[in-house]
């Protein structure tokens, strides 16, 4: 396994790649790898010769009060687990290398990137974007592995990626959780005990509407008023959202009648800030 810091390295390193007819897989990470992102790099492997992962914690991405500097960063431990996963390359820059004086460009998309995660953090997906366009040119890669986990951000790549034409085939990971429901994160490790049992109650919120859903119930003012009370966070200004949205458009249902519906949350659980999604396909 290599690890490269540099762009102009990681180019030359995939170019070659790419002469010698080989195809590349490419799984963007913030590093402090957990199941979630072994089953994307699972993914990548299954579909390419090379497989790339970056680890890098994206600072245009955080807001001013957000956790950028506690962000946890274990990069031995990533090396361990990226080998084990069978990973051939970790690319690893730093922000000066990514983002070096002078750095002027963002890549930003419209609308989608200013509702639910996009309201509460209003410059994040224009981190997003434009490190994940820089991360596409860095790699050169033929396909890209990204988390249903984060559904708003996987909407806005492919958005992206058809919008700016990057010959990239994106692939959709299913989201992996703890035994209790928890989606795996990175940032489950800032719960203390009593906060990490309650925040399983996110998925008990989205499994609470998919069955109100399936058993019939169109009312979405119902489905939420039932979510919000399986949540478990200390008052309601602790939920930032709950939102029932088409996936091919990312529009507000109102009063669904068939096809596929996703439930997004967001929510805090003391200092911990998490999301989770759900699809239901509704008949
Ligand atoms: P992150 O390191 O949190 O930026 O995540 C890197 C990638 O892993 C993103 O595409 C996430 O959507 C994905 N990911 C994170 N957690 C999970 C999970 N529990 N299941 C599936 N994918 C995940």
């Amino acid at each position: 396994m290599e690890i490269l810091r540099t762009v102009r390295e990681m180019q030359e390193r995939a170019e070659r790649i790419r002469s010698s007819g080989k195809r590349i897989a490419l799984v963007p990470t913030m590093g402090a790898l957990h199941e979630g992102h072994t089953s994307l790099i699972a993914l990548a492997r299954e579909r390419c010769d090379v497989v790339v992962l970056s680890v890098f914690v994206n600072p245009t991405q955080f807001g001013p009060n957000e956790d950028y500097r506690r962000y946890p960063r274990n990069f031995e431990n990533d090396e361990r687990i990226a080998r084990d996963a069978g990973i051939d390359i970790i690319f690893h820059p730093d922000a000066a290398e990514m983002y070096p004086d002078g750095f002027l460009t963002y890549v930003v998309t419209d609308e989608v990137a200013r509702i639910l995660e996009g309201e509460v953090r209003p410059t994040h997906f224009r981190g997003v974007t434009t490190v994940v366009a820089k991360l596409f040119n860095a790699v050169k890669p033929h396909v890209a592995v990204f988390g249903q986990k984060d559904a708003q951000q996987l909407f806005i790549i492919r958005r992206m990626v058809h919008d700016l034409n990057f010959d990239i085939e994106l692939i959709a990971a299913p989201i992996v959780r703890e035994s209790d429901g928890l989606a795996k994160s990175s940032r489950n490790a800032y719960l203390d005990s009593r906060d990490r049992t309650r925040a399983a109650s996110l998925h008990r919120g989205l499994q609470k509407a998919a069955d109100l859903m399936m058993n019939g119930e169109r009312d979405m003012s119902v489905v939420r008023a039932a979510v919000l009370q399986t949540l478990e966070v200390d008052s309601p200004s602790q939920v930032d959202y709950i939102a029932f949205v088409d996936p091919a458009t990312f529009r507000e249902v109102g009063n669904p009648t068939g096809g596929e519906i996703l439930i997004l949350l967001a929510a805090r659980f003391g200092v911990t800030r998490l999301i989770d999604n759900m699809i239901v396909h509704l008949r």
